[in-house]
């Protein structure tokens, strides 16, 4: 919702800043239609890594306090509606987490080309291996999406 370029790397430029994250790095972004709901705007979609002293909780907490920040709001919105943004928590290491607030790895992450391009790009950069569970990495979950999935996603180019 919104002027989602703007959104986007000022989310970044606030995790950049955070007193307890450090190393930064970014995907390439990404433009999709919307799952849910289709009468709203085009996402654009980006995945970063970054190291923190944050617990899984309190970084949720650094994360959400910075959509707030950014116009986000929660009260009687429609699951999946427009946003002006939304910081969801992929990996954390290589922990799993199932409390209230947290599922981590992010339950939907093979499903969703919009999150494996940029986890792919990542996995570039950081020559880390993401695995989602004990056998799928981000190459099968990118091999095994429908084509409708595979072709809902476009570079965005924003040099
Ligand atoms: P989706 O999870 O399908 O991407 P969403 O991002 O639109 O949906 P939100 O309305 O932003 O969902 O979040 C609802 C709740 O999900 C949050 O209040 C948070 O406690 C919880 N949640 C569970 N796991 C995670 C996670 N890995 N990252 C972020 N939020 C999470
Ligand atoms: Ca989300
Ligand atoms: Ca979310």
């Amino acid at each position: 919702m919104g002027d989602s370029f703007s959104y986007l790397q000022k989310a970044i430029s606030d995790l950049t800043s955070h007193p307890d994250i450090s190393g930064l790095i970014s995907s390439r972004f990404y433009k999709s239609k919307p799952h849910g709901p289709q009468d709203q705007p085009d996402y654009l979609n980006a995945a970063v890594f970054i190291e923190t002293t944050l617990g899984s909780e309190s970084l949720l907490d650094a994360m959400q306090n910075i959509e707030n920040d950014n116009d986000r709001v929660r009260e009687g919105v429609k699951r999946w509606g427009a946003r002006t943004l939304d910081l969801d928590l992929l990996f954390y290491g290589d922990q799993e987490i199932n409390t209230k607030r947290l599922s981590v790895p992010h339950p939907r992450i093979c499903e969703r080309s919009f999150v494996l391009y940029p986890l792919q790009d990542l996995i570039k950069k950081t020559k880390d291996d993401l695995v989602i569970n004990k056998s799928t990495t981000i190459l099968d979950c990118i091999n095994n999406l429908s084509n409708t999935e595979k072709n809902n996603i476009m570079e965005f180019d924003h040099a």
